[in-house]
């Protein structure tokens, strides 16, 4: 993906649609509840509805924000030139497949080449992309190339380790299986020397 598609935000054109349809999602929950079986009208399914479409709209909030404005309120001219590395950020995510959860950890690491950026804007920008239905190929790569169109680092790292539970709880029903995905660019890239560092600061 060329980096200035992916975060070419769908965000804000969504707010609006997503607050009106609240009523609407909660009406379709309902048709699922039957769907599956059950009598939407028992007393434990009553309220049921409107608990989910509350909570999908919590775990989708990450289209009602820009990462592009949150991470640009913290960017400081600054000489440091070493790795810096956030790890064990932890994040929860729902895969767009099944729309079933996929959880875990992500790392992220550059090295700033005249410009670094707030550390706990990087946790916020891995929250935003996470609470979007998402892949965990595409959620690394985006990560990655914001930090690169921002930054312009000198390279840039990140790492996500995830439990799945489309792989869990149904299809193949692998508990223990992890996955990890990885976006490296330019040092990171580039120079084994630079990876092994971030690899090994990271805990992998
Ligand atoms: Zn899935």
């Amino acid at each position: 993906m060329p980096p200035a598609e992916h975060h070419v935000e769908i965000a804000h054109a969504f707010t609006e649609a997503r607050a009106a349809s609240t009523v609407d999602m909660a009406a379709r929950v309902r048709d699922l509840l039957t769907a599956v079986g059950e009598d939407p009208a028992r007393e434990g399914l009553i309220k049921t509805p409107e608990r989910v479409a509350k909570s999908l709209r919590f775990l989708t909030k990450g289209y009602e924000e820009d990462p592009v404005e949150v991470l640009n309120e913290a960017i400081f001219t600054d000489a440091y030139d070493e790795m810096v590395i956030v790890k064990d950020i932890d994040f929860f995510s729902l895969c767009e497949h099944h729309m079933l959860p996929f959880f875990g950890r992500c790392h992220i690491a550059y090295i700033p080449n005249g410009k670094i950026v707030g550390l706990s804007k990087l946790a916020r920008m891995v929250e935003i992309y996470s609470r979007r239905l998402q892949v965990q190929e595409r959620l690394v790569t985006q990560i990655a190339h914001l930090i690169d169109d921002l930054l312009e680092p000198k390279g840039v790292g990140v790492i996500m380790d995830a439990t799945h539970l489309c792989m869990v709880m149904r299809g193949v029903e692998k508990q223990n299986s992890t996955t990890v995905t990885s976006c490296m660019l330019a040092d990171f890239r580039d120079s084994e020397t630079t990876r092994a560092e971030f690899l090994r600061l990271a805990g992998y």
